[in-house]
């Protein structure tokens, strides 16, 4: 039944890549969904830019080019630069958010120059860090946060995520003014935009009720959740936010509603 779809989106981690490897079958789902139409892949995650995330992809064995991928960095990035033009700002998180920044014309200045903070995941985070950021909050700077996961997923088990950079901020008294990352209706926008489609023409495929779906249902988009990621099928029963589809993983939601219909 997924032919009614113009379009696609797709969350990464816990839908194509678990523990840095493909997921079973993801590769060859994903090149049956780009026959029918385009695809973009929307993650949270911003440690890394357009194009680290499709490296990133591409050594897990998911074949993906750099114009298909936007991690919250690239949206960031954009939504700043289509609302306020090129910006002068300061940041806490790793490459890809200066890597995006640079690429949509924002100006890197120090802590007490920014108007704006942006912030995300960092895996060198350091009371020095947050020093800095809150000489820029201080000065006025207004935060923008990538996105507010509170947990990522390793091999090695779950480490803190973007979350425990705005919690460190939101402690000395700055929550954020804007969040980008899902489930905020700017992720998907910038997504849909760059299809060119109305949210009803596209599909959201993700593996998590409170950001891919609840995100994606609040714009009018239909969703499908798959259960190879963070979500189980007792964690479906109580939901309120219920997807469109579900299914396994991102192959078989392919192989039974795609191949089947
Ligand atoms: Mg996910």
């Amino acid at each position: 039944m997924l032919g009614r779809y113009k379009g696609f989106l797709l969350d990464i981690d816990g839908v194509l890549v678990r523990g840095g490897k493909a997921l079973p079958g993801a590769k060859e789902a994903l090149e049956e969904l780009r026959k029918r139409g385009p695809v973009l892949l929307l993650t949270n995650n911003s440690t890394k830019s357009r194009a680290g995330t499709a490296k990133r992809l591409m050594e897990a064995g998911i074949p993906a080019k750099a114009e298909e991928v936007l991690p919250s960095s690239f949206v960031a990035a954009k939504f700043l630069r289509g609302e306020f033009g090129p910006v002068r700002y300061w940041f806490i998180g790793e490459s890809g958010i200066p890597e995006e920044m640079e690429a949509l014309g924002h100006i890197l200045v120090g802590p007490e120059e920014a108007e704006w903070l942006v912030v995300g995941m960092d895996r060198n985070l350091s009371y020095e860090k947050l020093s800095q950021a809150l000489r820029a909050l201080l000065r006025g700077a207004r935060l923008l946060a990538t996105n507010e996961d509170p947990t990522f997923p390793t091999p090695e088990g779950l480490v803190p995520g973007a979350g425990a950079v705005v919690g460190a901020l939101r402690g000395m008294g700055f929550p954020p003014e804007i969040v980008v990352g899902k489930p905020s209706p700017i992720a998907f926008r910038v997504a849909l935009n760059l299809l060119g489609f109305h949210p009803e023409e596209v599909l959201m495929i993700g593996d998590r009720l409170d950001t891919d779906v609840a995100g994606a249902k609040a714009l009018g988009m239909d969703t499908a959740l798959v259960l190879s990621g963070v979500t189980s099928r007792e964690d479906l029963l109580g939901a309120k936010n219920k997807p469109t589809f579900v299914a396994e993983d991102l192959a078989g939601l392919v192989r039974e509603e795609f191949l089947a219909g």
